[in-house]
């Protein structure tokens, strides 16, 4: 599908009073704030989030996440608190846990393949008496 929506640029006191009004769910004292997008995952900024003008015409303006493809709405923010912080890390170390376990994969497999080559050449290649 193609984004047809263009982002408005506003002044950062009228970003942060678009991002007040649209933004019903938690308080934003400035546009330094972060907010973790629960759909794509990502940190963002109130500076980073992007101001767009509504298609339908029931509110002229939408707040929508600054990560490609990514239409989360305001609900879909919230606080990095101590909580969220936690599972981010949780999730990055289980990244980092699958990668370190395919490369051991890969380690063992190569290893098992060295041994099988050295159980095979060591045969033996000098002829015994008699
Ligand atoms: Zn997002």
């Amino acid at each position: 599908m193609v984004s047809s929506h263009s982002s408005i640029t506003l002044s950062d006191e009228e970003k942060l009073d678009v991002l007040r009004r649209l933004d019903q769910f938690r308080q934003w004292h400035s546009l330094d704030q972060k907010r973790y997008c629960l759909v794509c995952g990502e940190m963002i900024t109130g500076r980073e989030i992007q101001v767009i003008e509504s298609a339908c015409g029931e509110t002229p303006l939408r707040v929508v996440c600054p990560t490609k493809h990514c239409d989360a709405l305001p609900l879909e923010w919230v606080l990095p608190t101590e909580d969220v912080l936690i599972k981010i890390a949780m999730v990055e170390a289980e990244r980092g846990w699958l990668r370190l376990v395919r490369q051991a994969g890969r380690a063992i497999q190569a290893c098992q393949r060295r041994k099988n080559v050295k159980t095979i050449s060591r045969t033996r290649s000098k002829p015994g008496p008699g």
